[in-house]
C-alpha cells in the first residue's frame, strides 16, 4: 500500500500530464496542490493565477498571502493544512473556469480529499462551493457549516480571499469567518465544548445546532 505522499504524489504526476481540457496548452506550470498529507484542513481554490503558474505552487500571490495571515491568526501554518484548487492549470487571463472544465478537473481534487481525509474542507470562492454544494450561494452560504451524505468531512464555505482582496465588506466577512473556523477546528478536534441549550440532556453533540458566532 502506498503512503499517502506516494499517492499525492502519483495525483500529481498524472496532472503534470493531463490533456482532459485544454488549460495545458498556455499554462507554465501545473498546480497540483501541496501541504500536509494529514492535514485536519483541507482548503479547495478555483483555479490558479499568474504567480501560482508561474510558480507551479497555489496561493502564493496577494491571495495567498492574506490566506496565510488569516491561517496565523487562528495558530496554524501554511504547511499544517493542505492547499489544492478545484482546476490545475490557470485559465487564460484569470477568466472564470468553464463548466466542461470544471468536470473534467474536479477529479482530482476529490481524490486528493479522499487520500488526506481532512475533518474540515474550507472551499475558498462559490466555484469549489458549488461542486459538493450546487444549491448553495457564496453570499448566504460563506461562514456556515454544511455536512454532505457519504463526506465524512465538514464543509465551511468561505469567500475567496481574492474577493475579500477587492472588497472592505467580503474582507470584513472574511476575517470573521476565519475566527469561526478557528473554533470550528478545536470543536472538531474536541478541545471546545459548546452550549447548547435546545439539546436534550444526554444527546449526541450536532454541531449545527452549535453556536459558533
Ligand atoms: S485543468 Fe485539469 S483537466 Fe484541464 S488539463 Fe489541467 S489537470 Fe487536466
Amino acid at each position: 500500500m502506498n503512503t499517502r505522499e506516494q499517492q499525492l504524489a502519483s495525483i500529481a504526476q498524472e496532472i503534470s500530464a493531463c490533456q482532459r481540457c485544454s488549460l495545458y496548452k498556455a499554462a507554465a506550470n501545473p498546480v497540483p496542490g501541496e501541504g500536509n498529507p494529514f492535514a485536519d484542513l483541507v482548503f479547495i481554490g478555483e483555479a490558479p493565477g499568474y504567480y501560482e503558474d508561474q510558480q507551479g505552487r497555489p496561493f502564493v500571490g496577494q491571495a495567498g498571502r492574506l490566506l496565510e495571515q488569516s491561517l496565523a491568526s487562528i495558530g496554524l501554518s501554511r504547511k499544517e493544512v493542505f492547499i489544492s484548487n478545484v482546476l490545475h492549470h490557470r485559465p487564460p487571463g484569470n477568466r472564470d473556469p468553464l463548466p466542461e472544465e470544471v468536470e473534467a478537473c474536479k477529479g482530482f481534487m476529490l481524490r486528493q480529499l479522499e487520500i488526506i481525509q481532512p475533518k474540515i474542507l474550507s472551499t475558498l470562492g462559490r466555484y469549489a462551493m458549488n461542486i459538493l454544494l450546487p444549491e448553495a450561494k457564496i453570499s448566504r452560504d460563506h461562514g456556515t457549516i454544511k455536512h454532505l451524505k457519504n463526506f465524512p468531512f465538514v464543509i465551511f464555505p468561505l469567500y475567496h480571499p481574492a474577493a475579500a482582496l477587492r472588497s472592505g465588506s467580503v474582507m470584513t466577512d472574511f476575517k470573521k469567518d476565519f475566527e469561526k473556523l478557528g473554533r470550528l477546528i478545536k470543536l472538531e478536534k474536541g478541545e471546545l465544548i459548546m452550549k447548547n441549550k435546545e439539546q436534550p440532556k444526554g444527546a449526541e453533540p450536532q454541531i449545527e445546532q452549535m453556536e459558533l458566532i
